[in-house]
């Protein structure tokens, strides 16, 4: 298994995206920061370099994260390019990457994809999103927390100032040391890049609830006459079950319904419609289970649907 890799990139973005090839860029990556774990989560290496950019000539006066960094700073930077391979390289074979909130990785493919370089995988990525694994450790689990307010209230010393890559990606895996075997189950997938065959979908149990993530399709009337992403098999003993509540929508992007297990109970299923890269479709779906409580509520919220979808 390869290392964890703890990354924190700094980008800048323009008024407008840019294009290129048919493919566009919001966000210019200008600072690539890595710490590297071993297995132990002991850190054995650090990686910080600047880009010079060669999308965006300006620092935008709002960026996606505050960056304490000027076009100054960037000249002396080199190319997307040249940093990235070298990245790569020093990451080794199989990293484990782990980042601050989803969206350094998605951003990291993107550049890539614009640059023309080759992409990471062929299929979405298992990763650690150290932010929400900190809300399912310390938190509710959905709230999302700053960085810096995460560190503050572990009691993390504070004494390299926060916002550049290397001192986020320093504090962060100072966060990631701390969780247990438990909260390390929970990775996530960046879907930037969405399977394309059956072989190549994402089938992942945790300890409450399952996740599936499913090749590319054209149309929803596809999705929705699929039966296999619209049956519910209880993921503990693979029984196809009825449903109790058939399946609703209050949205036409989000499906619900409930089944009932003999073995296991209620089973509440979620599909979610989303749209991939390259503009096709594609599910996440999720399974857990419930308790009748839940159930009658579920039930409750289909009979509002149906009754604001079809009034009288
Ligand atoms: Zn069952």
């Amino acid at each position: 298994m390869g290392d964890y890799i703890v990354f924190d990139l700094e980008w800048n973005q323009g008024d407008a995206p840019a294009e290129r090839n048919g493919k566009t860029l919001t966000f210019e990556i200008v600072e690539i920061g890595a710490v590297k774990l071993n297995e132990k989560r002991q850190k054995v290496g650090e990686f910080s370099r600047l880009i010079k950019p060669q999308i965006h000539q300006h620092m935008h006066y709002i960026t996606g994260k505050l960056i304490h960094l000027s076009m100054d700073d960037l000249e002396n930077g080199d190319t997307f390019q040249e940093v990235a391979r070298d990245f790569l390289e020093w990451c080794g074979e199989d990293p484990k990457f782990c980042s601050w909130g989803p969206l350094d990785l998605t951003e990291f493919q993107r550049n890539l994809d614009f640059f023309g370089m080759p992409l990471l995988s062929d299929r979405p990525i298992a990763f650690y999103d150290v932010q929400k694994l900190f809300s399912i450790a310390y938190d509710d689990g959905k709230s999302r927390k700053a960085l810096a307010s995460a560190v503050d209230e572990l009691g993390i010393k504070m004494d390299i100032p926060f916002h550049r890559a290397l001192s986020d990606a320093i504090y962060t895996a100072e966060v990631f040391r701390g969780f247990n075997e438990r909260i390390m189950q929970k990775v996530s997938f960046d879907t930037y890049v969405t399977p394309k065959t059956k072989k190549q979908e994402i089938r992942i149990l945790f300890d409450t609830y399952e996740k599936y993530i499913s090749r590319e399709f054209d149309t929803k009337e596809d999705i929705l006459e699929n039966i296999e992403i619209m049956s519910t098999r209880c993921y503990h003993c693979h029984k196809n079950l009825r449903r109790k509540v058939k399946w609703f929508t209050p949205n036409g992007k989000h499906y619900y319904a409930v089944a009932y297990c003999e073995k296991h109970g209620f089973m509440k299923a979620k599909v979610r419609i989303k749209k991939a890269e390259n503009g096709r479709l594609y599910v996440v779906k999720t399974c857990r289970f419930i308790s009748p409580e839940d159930m009658e509520e579920m039930k409750a919220k289909q009979r509002k649907v149906k009754k604001r979808q079809n009034p009288g």
